[in-house]
């Protein structure tokens, strides 16, 4: 009597096991694979396990293809993002409720092609005497990356190029609030790669991310490496995890503007960066402070361009309706149904009515103010009169927190600007432009949403998620 059960198991361990070992068991060349393997499920699961399982898999899968599949699957992703850039932006604008329309296109449309992939790869030589030292940067495994809900696809995005070209697998633990649209892109980047190199899972994620799926990926030993893009609390938990981790955390830009500046150039610029999005970005501009002597001309251009300005019982109202209550521990935050909303609807709240196209409200304060010290992430820029530079860059530090995230200076004294860039000490460090000139947006540079700043590794490349190992010949294979 044949037991069908055993059969079909034993079938499938087999066909399961070629795979694994790079053989499609259709008979077709790997990479125009056109039948699903049994056990994937595209990279969406129910189980972290499960997850983490199929990454593995896929990472065994790609080291056997070499470095010429990663370049593949790479491409994908920026292929897909470019013509996916409308459909996927309206749906994560859906599911969070935040930031532009226009923008999250943006974001999948022209910031995805220029996260730097296999070509950003480096390695080292040394010949001589003793022989033939290489040093080569090589896989981890699968990576453990948590992802957040104000770029949830253009994170994933990044994090997978970035990740995929260092010869990895990723699992994603999304944000809770922008998981659909993050599963449903990460199933169509699996599908295209799947249909190119024949491997279904390099990236992998759970339908319905928590705290628990977050924990599993932490303790899992097949997640070799964490990568976090978020706020504090997420950045502390992967810290205390024992596993290496690679954190993107919280900013609070601060903006300089000194009497030398271009001070039209300085309202416009702070706009681009601290509007974009609904000031959803991380190294967007939070709080300006301006040299007395120009603080009445910088208003004047801001009331020039689609910008609102509020006085400062109206400022004072913005952190009454739109913050959390504050007791003086920590830093002040926004309530989460303000963050990344329109300028019309933060002035309703206050009871003001505002053209429904305005991109900023700004208005005077203290520098004590909670929009100054929170990291605010609305579209509500405050200015701080400050008697001098000098003053300008103590106040800049004070309100940045030490983040060493992001900060901006408009001004033309070479001097000021080396004092500054050498004092704030932040990752990010931009001159006479925009916040996002620092993301290679408008400024030289290449870009990526994760911007390591209290681990130090900066704007991640594929090197930031590769080991460095090497690999010594002794006394032979040496050129002279
Ligand atoms: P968030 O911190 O609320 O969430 C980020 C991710 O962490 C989500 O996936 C969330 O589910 C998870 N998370 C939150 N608390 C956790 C905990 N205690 N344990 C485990 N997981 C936890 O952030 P958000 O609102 O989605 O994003 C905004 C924040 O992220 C801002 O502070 C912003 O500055 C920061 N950010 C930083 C970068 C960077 O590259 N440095 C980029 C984007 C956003």
């Amino acid at each position: 009597m044949i037991d069908k059960n055993l059969v079909s198991s034993v079938v499938a361990e087999v066909l399961q096991k070629l795979r694994e070992n790079g053989v499609n068991p259709t008979g077709m060349p790997t990479g125009a694979c056109s039948a699903v393997p049994a056990q994937t499920q595209f990279g969406v699961y129910e189980k972290m396990e499960d997850a983490i399982d199929a990454a593995q898999r896929s990472y065994k899968m790609l080291c056997k293809q070499g470095v010429a599949a990663r370049r593949k699957a790479v491409a994908c992703i920026r292929r897909l993002a470019v013509e996916n850039a409308e459909p996927w932006g309206k749906m994560e604008f859906e599911e969070t409720k935040i930031g532009k329309l226009a923008h999250k296109i943006e974001k999948l449309r022209s910031c995805i092609p220029v996260v730097p992939g296999v070509e950003y790869l480096d390695r080292t030589a040394f010949s001589g005497d003793a022989g033939l030292t290489v040093i080569d940067n090589t896989p981890w495994g699968v990576i453990g990356a948590i992802t957040p809900s104000t770029h949830s696809v253009p994170t994933l995005s990044g994090n997978a190029i970035n990740m995929i070209a260092a010869g990895n697998a990723v699992v994603f633990n999304t944000h809770p609030g922008a998981c659909r649209i993050a599963a449903h892109a990460i199933r169509a980047y699996n599908e295209a790669i799947y249909k190119e190199i024949g491997i279904p899972d390099l990236l992998a994620c759970v339908k319905k991310p928590t705290l628990e799926s977050f924990d599993a990926m932490c303790k899992s030993p097949l997640v070799r490496l964490l990568c976090v893009t978020g706020g504090g609390a997420v950045v502390k938990a992967a810290m205390n995890s024992g596993k290496r981790a690679i954190c993107g955390g919280p900013g609070n830009p601060p903006v300089i503007v000194d009497e030398t500046a271009d001070l039209a150039k300085a309202a416009r610029d702070i706009l681009a960066g601290a509007a974009f999005d609904n000031n959803l970005l991380c190294c967007g501009e939070k709080e300006v402070f301006v040299v007395e002597s120009v603080a009445d001309q910088l208003l004047a251009e801001f009331d020039k361009l689609k910008c609102v300005r509020l006085t400062r019982e109206q400022m004072d109202a913005v952190v009454r309706e739109c913050f959390l209550p504050y007791d003086g521990k920590g830093y002040p935050h926004p309530k989460k149904e303000f963050v990344g909303k329109d300028a019309a609807v933060i002035a309703k709240a206050i009871g003001l009515s505002v053209p429904a196209d305005t991109e900023m409200l700004f208005g005077e304060t203290d520098a004590d103010h909670q929009l100054v010290q929170g990291e605010q992430m609305m579209p509500v820029m405050p200015i701080v009169r400050v008697p001098c530079w000098k003053a300008a860059i103590k106040a800049a530090l004070q309100a940045e927190h030490g983040f060493r995230h992001t900060s901006v200076m408009h001004s033309k004294n070479v001097d000021r600007l080396t004092e500054m860039a050498q004092r704030c000490d932040t990752t990010l460090f931009v001159k006479n432009g925009p916040s996002t000139a620092g993301l290679g947006l408008g400024g030289e540079g290449f870009l990526s949403f994760t911007i390591a700043t209290p681990t130090g590794e900066g704007v991640t490349t594929p090197m930031t998620f590769t080991r460095s190992r090497r690999c010594v010949m002794v006394e032979a294979l040496n050129l002279y």
